[in-house]
């Protein structure tokens, strides 16, 4: 099984209702969810995390953004676990999601495109390193 690290960020954390429907959908989807935790990063731990954006016009406002308020992060398993979680998150951009999947997570919950509800790592090596970065105490045989 291949493992992915899934976030509902800030902007849907703030609604109980939202957590709990994508608790379910994760459920849903059959993924196993080996771990999971409430956090919340200080802005230091945002501006590290996307380190690689940095410069972009919307690095500052991502960046204070998730270190607004609560998270909610799983390390999730599944068959293709990674891809399998993008295709529900949807497109980055919430517009463009409601356009072209309005059954994605990004088109129904999300606000904005840096408000967009949840991340999904994007590839194997993302994944390992970010599954790092939320659950450092978690170690892969
Ligand atoms: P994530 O990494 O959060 O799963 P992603 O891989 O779909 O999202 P990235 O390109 O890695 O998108 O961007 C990281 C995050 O930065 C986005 O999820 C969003 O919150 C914010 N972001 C990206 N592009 C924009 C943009 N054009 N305008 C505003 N915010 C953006
Ligand atoms: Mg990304």
């Amino acid at each position: 099984l291949q493992l992915t690290l899934a976030v509902i960020k800030p902007d849907a954390v703030a609604h109980p209702l939202i957590v709990e429907a994508l608790h379910q959908k994760i459920l849903a989807h059959k993924f196993i969810i080996v771990k999971s935790k409430d956090l919340v990063w200080r802005k230091q731990d945002s501006e590290k995390f996307y380190a690689e954006h940095e410069g972009r016009f919307f690095y500052q406002r991502l960046v204070e953004f998730m270190s607004s308020g609560p998270m909610r992060a799983y390390i999730l398993a599944r068959e293709d676990a990674i891809g399998y979680w993008r295709e529900l998150m949807g497109p980055t951009k919430v517009y463009r999601a409601r356009y072209s999947s309005p059954n994605t997570i990004r088109a129904q919950y999300g606000l904005t495109d840096t408000r967009n509800t949840t991340h999904g790592s994007d590839s194997v090596e993302s994944a390992q390193r970010e599954i790092a970065f939320f659950f450092p105490e978690f170690h892969v045989q």
